[in-house]
């Protein structure tokens, strides 16, 4: 789970990380209020679960009040597009002091998944193209890996800062590790760290990810989940207990388990294609789920076809079959669907889609399912 700059920067201060004074601001009547109180100059920041605002027109610089004015209701309510996320409506804005940048730093804390453990990363060289300073110039950015011990001053120093800076990055580092565990992040990134011209270093961007696999035990985060930022496909199927993740391809997929789920991912990329989701209807599922879960499938306008790849071992076949015949039916699906079922009473499951009355290709494998597929 995401959450928004605004809600990671309540919880540095809640852990002692610096950050600007800054005031939220949701709706336009609110704006000059708001600035009224402000310092200036001051910054608007659009508060969207996306990275790249600043290049995208998100963040500006206002240095009065009737320039911040314009600024803020030119960023609240505006369309914001980013390489990252696409389109996203700007509903909330941060209005933030100024702060006096002497240096950018980029500083994370994120799993390493090849070393099973997290790893610290920080560079000099933070700011909005730190992308392409970790292209060119990958030995600028300091990588250590955590173990039980961890003490982060000797990559700091790599900074070659001087030793009333390196104290305070080493407090925000111990901090942020410490919030990162507590709260069972999955990524903290601070770009840019800054220093200021009066040597004071400050959070002045924030960005947390959660796991969602430990939400349960943090209502506290929970509670920061902006649902206006998901897809709304992604909202519905969560509702629904489906795994679902929309992606750009053409080829709708039904699997059950994650691992088939990608497996027939790579299967309708052998056959040229891309897919359009990755959907995990579990293992359980009954026929009603099925219904849901192709209700969800459908409703993509980039569909040119589907693939419903199961194996059946606690879900059962005729379960699938029965699901699908129905969700067909009901919903009046005009493209191709093809059908690799695999496992308990698979005949049966045939037996009833080939009944139907209904369009289906149900094919014997994965071969004769990339043949199809390519077809499309
Ligand atoms: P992002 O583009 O979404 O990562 O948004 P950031 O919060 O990182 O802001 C982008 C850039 O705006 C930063 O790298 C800074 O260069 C600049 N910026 C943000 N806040 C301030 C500020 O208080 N003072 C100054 N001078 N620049 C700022
Ligand atoms: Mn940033």
């Amino acid at each position: 789970m995401k959450i928004h700059e605004y809600q990671a920067k309540e919880l540095f201060k809640q852990y002692g990380i610096k950050v600007p004074s800054s005031v939220l601001c949701t709706d336009r009547s609110e704006i000059e209020s708001i600035l009224k109180k402000v310092k200036m100059p001051c910054v608007i920041k659009a508060q969207v679960h996306s990275g790249a605002r600043g290049k995208a027109g998100g963040v500006k610089l206002a240095k009065d009040y009737i320039s911040a004015v314009e600024t803020a209701n030119n960023i609240l309510g505006m369309e914001l597009k980013s390489k990252q996320a696409g389109m996203k409506k700007v509903n909330k804005i941060l209005i933030e002091d100024a702060v006096d940048i002497d240096k950018e730093l980029y500083l994370s804390l994120t799993f390493d998944r090849a070393n099973e453990c997290i790893a610290f990363i920080i560079s000099p060289l933070g700011g909005m193209d730190i992308e392409e300073a970790a292209k060119n110039s990958p030995d600028k950015i300091y990588t250590e890996l955590i173990n039980e011990n961890f003490n982060p001053i000797e990559t700091i120093k790599r900074l070659g800062f001087n030793e009333q800076i390196n104290k305070q990055i080493k407090e925000i580092v111990n901090a942020l590790y410490k919030l990162a565990l507590e709260k069972d992040a999955s990524l903290v990134e601070i770009n840019p760290l800054v220093i200021t011209k009066n040597n004071e270093v400050i959070a002045i961007d924030a960005k947390m990810n959660f796991d969602d696999n430990a939400l349960f035990r943090h209502e506290d985060i929970l509670a920061l989940k902006d649902e206006t930022e998901e897809n709304p496909f992604e909202l519905e199927a969560q509702k629904d207990g489906l795994n679902y993740i929309k992606l750009e391809g053409t080829i709708g997929c039904m699997v059950n388990g994650a691992g088939l789920a990608m497996a027939t991912m790579d299967v309708i990329r052998l056959a040229g294609k891309d897919a359009a989701n990755f959907l995990d209807v579990g293992g359980g599922a009954s026929s009603e789920k099925i219904e849901k879960a192709f209700k969800l499938l459908i409703s993509d306008k980039n569909l040119e076809g589907v693939f419903i790849n199961i194996f059946g071992g606690i879900l059962r076949c005729d379960f699938l079959a029965e699901g699908v015949k129905n969700a067909i039916k009901t919903l009046n699906v005009q493209c191709p669907v093809i059908v690799r079922m695999e496992g308990t009473n698979k005949e049966k499951g045939a037996e009833i889609l080939n009944e139907s009355g209904l369009k289906f290709t149900v094919v014997k494998d994965l071969n004769e399912a990339i043949e199809v597929i390519r077809k499309i």
